[in-house]
Parts: structure tokens; C-alpha cells; sequence
């Protein structure tokens, strides 16, 4: 059994704190918003009352935060992770955040004399439900083997990318990949369709040719040939366009600073912002065939 401080309990961080939960571990969680963090209490997490509370004797703290902002704050603030964790307390990061903040976060702790890691995750809500989640992780080998166990009950899939940040540039490059793969697919559907092909018999050619990609065999965009691709649903979500804005956005400024062009992924990231402008931000991301085909 390990005391964990758990910050940060919405879609995500809600069911990974509910996992440590029913795997035995001792959660004391904290978040910002009430009516989520009564979600993880009513499972048997303790309520913190506030950051330094909920790393208050823990050996271990993980942090599933909106954005680098306040993973910062979170961290480097009065009262925040650094200041109030015992010492040898590991710090492990599963927030999705730009690659800066993260070797920013990973430079406080090892300042404070903390191991961390960056462990960002793929998987969705569902991973995080199923406890199947892919995760990222940069640090050094020590932090990473800590971790391991706990992330094990999280996650099916548990990668150590590199050193410090390594973890975020393993997401933002795959979610890139991702991306772009997506709007290429919707245009090869919506031309397929606009020629005359059947969109099943699109599907059986390619799914076995040299076009096959996850965003076709797992996440089709039209419906019909992957019953539970999102594009069965009218779009619902998954993985949301607001979220695939911000991780593209991530990786362009990631490749700015590396003064770096990514003309595809700069591409994908005007096409996905376009279409959140459109009022779609909470539409699945593969809802940008839409678009493609005219509509929304
Ligand atoms: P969310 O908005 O549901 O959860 C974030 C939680 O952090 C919220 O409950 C919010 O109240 C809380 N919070 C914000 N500031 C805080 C503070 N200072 N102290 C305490 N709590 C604070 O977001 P999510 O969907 O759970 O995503 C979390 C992270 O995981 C993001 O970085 C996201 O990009 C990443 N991610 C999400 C998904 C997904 O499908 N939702 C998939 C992979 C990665």
C-alpha cells in the first residue's frame, strides 16, 4: 500500500484516482472543482482541502492537469508540490503540456532534491476507465522504475521515452502523427465517396494496402466499417477537436523552438483550429470529414 496525493480529478485523473482506489493505495485527492473530486471520496479517496494537503505524508504524487500553466503553479507555488512533499516523495506528471514547462517542473524538483517523472498518457477516457492507459514517461531510469508499479494499475502499455520531458515529445510527435492521419483519411473517404466508391469497400482495400493507418482500422471517420469509431455516434466524443487543437499547437510551438517546420502538422493544426472556430470543440476529432465534405 502507498500514500498518494492525487492532484487534479476530472475526466481523466477522476477514474486513475478510482483505480488506485479499488487497487488497495491510499488516495488523498484534491481538486479545484467539488462536484469532481466528491466522484473519487465517494470510492473511498480522503478529500484534501488543498495541494499542500493532499501531498501532506504522501510517498508519491501524481498531477492530471489541464495545461502547463498549472502544472506550474501547481508544482512551484506557496504551498504548492515542492514546497509542501516530504523529502523522497516522487513527483509524477501525467498532465498533457508543452515540453518547456515540463523541464521546467522536472528542473524545480531536482532542485528540492525530488525524483519526477513526465508520464503523459494515450488512451482517452476510456483507458482511464479501463485502466488500460498508454503511458509516456521522461526521467532518469531510478524515477521511472518507482513509478513503474503504480502506473502499472493505471496502464497497459508503460513506455520510458528518455530523460526529462521526454514523455511530452513522445506524445506531441504521436498525436501529430494522429492528426494529420486523420484529415488525410476523411479526404480519401469524402474522395472515394465523391467518385463513385463504396466507403466499406474503401475501407476492406486500404485496411490491407499500403494506406493502413490507426485512424482507419480503429477510428474510421465515416460509419459503417468500425462499429464503434465515434462516426457511429454522430462525433460524440473521444478524443475531443478542442483537444486535438491543443496538442497540435503543442507540437508547433515545440517545433518552433526547435526552429524546426513541420508543414503537415502546421497544416493539421489550421485545419483542427478552423473547425473549433466553427463551434465543433467538443466534436470527436475525427468529425473534421465533416468539413471536408462541406458540412459544419
Ligand atoms: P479535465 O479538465 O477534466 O481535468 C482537469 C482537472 O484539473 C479539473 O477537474 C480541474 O478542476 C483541475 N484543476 C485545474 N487546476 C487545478 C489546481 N490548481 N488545483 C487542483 N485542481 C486543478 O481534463 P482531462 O480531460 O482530465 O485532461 C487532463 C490532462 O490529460 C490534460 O492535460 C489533457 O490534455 C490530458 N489528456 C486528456 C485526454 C482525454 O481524452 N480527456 C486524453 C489524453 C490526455
Amino acid at each position: 500500500m502507498t500514500k498518494i496525493g492525487f492532484i487534479g480529478v476530472g475526466n481523466m485523473g477522476g477514474p486513475m484516482a478510482r483505480n488506485l482506489v479499488q487497487a488497495g493505495h491510499e488516495l488523498a485527492a484534491f481538486d479545484l472543482d467539488e462536484e469532481k473530486l466528491n466522484l473519487v471520496v465517494q470510492v473511498g479517496a480522503r478529500r484534501a482541502a488543498s495541494v499542500a494537503d493532499a501531498v501532506a505524508g504522501a510517498e508519491m504524487v501524481v498531477t492530471m492537469l489541464p495545461a502547463g500553466g498549472h502544472v506550474r503553479a501547481v508544482y512551484t507555488g506557496e504551498d504548492g508540490v515542492i514546497a509542501a512533499s516530504a523529502a523522497g516523495t516522487l513527483l509524477i506528471d501525467s498532465s498533457t503540456i508543452d515540453v518547456d514547462s515540463a523541464r521546467a517542473a522536472h528542473a524545480a524538483a531536482a532542485a528540492a532534491g525530488f525524483e519526477m517523472i513526465d508520464a503523459p498518457v494515450s488512451g482517452g477516457v476510456g483507458g482511464a476507465e479501463a485502466g488500460t492507459l498508454t503511458f509516456m514517461c521522461g526521467g532518469t531510469a531510478a524515477a521511472f522504475a518507482r513509478a513503474k508499479p503504480i502506473l502499472d494499475i493505471m496502464g497497459g502499455n508503460i513506455f520510458h521515452a528518455g530523460d526529462a520531458g521526454a514523455g511530452q515529445v513522445a506524445k506531441i510527435c504521436n498525436n501529430m502523427i494522429l492528426g494529420a492521419a486523420m484529415i488525410v483519411t476523411g479526404e480519401a473517404f469524402t474522395l472515394g465517396q465523391r467518385l463513385g466508391l463504396d466507403a466499406q469497400s474503401l475501407f476492406d482495400i486500404v485496411k490491407t494496402a499500403s494506406g493502413q493507418t490507426w485512424a482507419l482500422t480503429s477510428y474510421c471517420p465515416v460509419p459503417g466499417p468500425v462499429p464503434t469509431s465515434p462516426a457511429n455516434r454522430d462525433y460524440q466524443p473521444g478524443f475531443t477537436v478542442e483537444m486535438m487543437a491543443k496538442d497540435l499547437r503543442l507540437a508547433q510551438d515545440a517545433a518552433q523552438g526547435a526552429k524546426l517546420a513541420t508543414p503537415l502538422g502546421a497544416a493539421a493544426l489550421a485545419a483542427y483550429s478552423l473547425f473549433e472556430g466553427a463551434g465543433n470543440a467538443q466534436m470527436d476529432f475525427s468529425g473534421i470529414i465533416k468539413m471536408l465534405q462541406g458540412e459544419g
